[in-house]
């Protein structure tokens, strides 16, 4: 048998899969990727499908699955409000099953798990910034909560996993997360905000735009995760993710037209139900932990992020 590691990624053609799978290839693992494409595209593993190191697995996760793997990253989700509001019932199936397979699977295999949870645990939260000691403040039965309370649900499961069947379990708390291989029509405010500009349309600010939310460039995000996995036998986290510099919407609105250079105005639509009003990470724990903050500034992050969403246009053009 080879020496090289087997990772699965489940997830693994998303935004962010996409991401860690071309990085866990860049460190000599061998990458098997199980998505069904619900939000992912093949566009994003295009190059990687190319690799001999990656394998593409077709399945959802609601069903069990099996394969040969020292370690698994739990992505599959989807993580904008579009798309886990369209299917509500599947969201939460998939966080709760998906995680019962990847646990169970883990089990099996003796293998170590990272399970990628959300700052939407802490829902629309009463203490700002969000340590991980916070319980939130969540609403069980609105638009949101198919995807909160199943990310929740998600963490139980993979702490009482750990406690009764003694896995290797680690679990982040992702804060919102931008850069290339967002889908154009991702849904969340910073894709949707670059489309708008790159086409000359009005970017669309929910509510007054004065809420807040702090964006954490793809390449830290990344550089988090993997640092996580690598944390001692018996540190399970959580463990929050995410840039701790803060912005209104309205001021990311507005760094976006410049950076764009667009000529454009913002127009005002309704805040959509439980929006939160603030967040913030505090990840006091992962400098600790992980010796891990985010290097990218958001304007930086912003301009690759454009470069990024200007060429898939020029490619669709062609
Ligand atoms: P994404 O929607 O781009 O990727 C999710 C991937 O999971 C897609 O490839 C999709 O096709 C796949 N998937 C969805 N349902 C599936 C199913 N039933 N079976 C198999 N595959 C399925 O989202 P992302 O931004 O890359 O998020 C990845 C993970 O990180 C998610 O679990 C999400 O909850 C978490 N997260 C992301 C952010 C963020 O800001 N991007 C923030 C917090 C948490
Ligand atoms: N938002 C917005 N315009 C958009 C999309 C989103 O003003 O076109 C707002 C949304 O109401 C929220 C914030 O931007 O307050 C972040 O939304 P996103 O869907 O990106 O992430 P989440 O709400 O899950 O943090």
């Amino acid at each position: 048998m080879s020496a090289e590691k087997r990772v699965l990624v489940t997830g693994g053609a998303g935004f962010i899969g996409s991401h860690l799978c071309r990085r866990l290839l860049a460190e000599g693992a061998y990458v098997i990727c199980l998505d069904n494409f619900y939000t992912g595209s093949r566009n994003n593993i295009a190059e990687l499908m190319k690799h001999p190191r990656f394998e593409l697995l077709y399945h959802d996760v609601v069903e069990p699955f099996t394969t040969e793997v020292d370690e698994i990253f739990n992505l599959a989700c989807p993580a904008s409000p579009v798309h886990y509001q369209a299917d509500p019932v599947k969201t939460v199936k998939t966080s709760v099953l998906g995680v019962i397979h990847v646990l169970e699977l883990a089990r099996k295999l003796q293998a170590k798990v990272l399970h990628t949870s959300t700052s939407e645990v802490y829902g629309d939260p009463l203490l700002h910034p969000q340590p991980e000691t916070y319980w939130g403040n969540v609403n069980p039965n609105g638009l949101r909560s198919c995807y909160d309370e199943g990310k929740r649900c998600a963490e139980t499961l993979c702490f009482d996993y750990s406690r009764q069947y003694g896995l290797d379990l680690k679990v982040v708390r992702i804060f919102n997360t931008y850069g290339p291989n967002m889908r154009p029509d991702d849904g969340r405010v910073v894709s949707n905000f670059i489309i708008q500009a790159l086409r000359g349309n009005e970017l669309t600010v929910y509510g007054d735009g004065s809420q807040t939310r702090s964006f954490c460039y793809i390449d830290d995000l990344v550089e988090g995760i993997i640092g996580m996995m690598q944390t001692s036998e018996g540190f399970h986290g959580p463990v929050n993710l995410g840039n701790p510099d803060e912005f209104t919407i309205l001021e990311l609105a507005e760094q976006v037209i410049r950076l764009t250079g667009a000529c454009t105005q913002i127009a005002y639509r309704p805040l959509p139900a439980d929006d939160p009003r603030q967040r913030r990470p505090d990840i006091s724990l992962a400098k600790t932990k992980l010796d891990w903050e985010p290097q990218v500034q958001l304007e930086i992050g912003l301009i690759k992020t454009i470069a990024y969403f200007r060429e898939l246009a020029e490619q669709n053009k062609r």
